[in-house]
């Protein structure tokens, strides 16, 4: 586990550029990244922008554990909804599904395709998206599933935390260490 960094370091190294929020080397976390936020219990809540994460050192609501990881320092109360995933990002369809055609698991020229497809009203939601190849897209067209001869390799679905689902398929080690709080 990394150890806080105390408050007072942080905020000096926050007010050693003047107030300018640019790429100064003394930032506690670094800029033009994702943030992961920690509730005061190390349960990850949130991932962030790197200058709302510095809004919250500034404010003193949180400090910062390492470059990419900051902690409140008040225990909040999530509530449910903020935590289960939403709208899925493209990004977070191609992760679930392995970035493979779900009907004939080809790996190249990768699109997102609608099971039931928007001309019949099907939504951009987790158990509508999955990812297709070209060909398999052309193919299965503006039809529903049963009109084709096509099968998904699994039935697609909304990860019950979203926090945790980044945190499984990040490639930032000093989040990984958070995984399983
Ligand atoms: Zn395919």
């Amino acid at each position: 586990m990394v150890k806080p960094m105390s408050s007072n370091v942080a905020k000096r190294k926050l007010h050693s550029h003047n107030g300018d929020t640019g790429m100064s080397d003394e930032l506690p976390i670094a800029p033009y990244t994702q943030i992961l936020v920690l509730n005061n219990s190390y349960e990850p809540i949130n991932v962030t922008n790197w200058k709302r994460a510095i809004v919250l050192l500034l404010k003193e609501k949180a400090q910062a554990l390492s470059s990419r990881v900051i902690r409140l320092v008040n225990y909040i109360r999530i509530p449910f909804s903020k935590v289960v995933a939403q709208t899925p990002s493209r990004a977070m369809i191609y992760k679930r599904d392995n970035n493979k055609c779900q009907y004939c698991g080809a790996t190249r020229s990768l699109t997102i395709d609608h099971v039931i497809p928007r001309s019949k009203g099907g939504k951009d939601v987790w158990d509508n998206l999955v990812i297709a190849c070209s060909s398999c897209n052309v193919k299965k067209g503006d039809k529903l599933l049963e009109q084709t001869n096509m099968k998904l390799a699994r039935k697609p679905f909304a990860p019950y935390n979203k926090v945790q689902f980044a945190l499984s398929y990040t490639e930032v080690p000093e989040w990984q260490e958070f995984l399983f709080v």
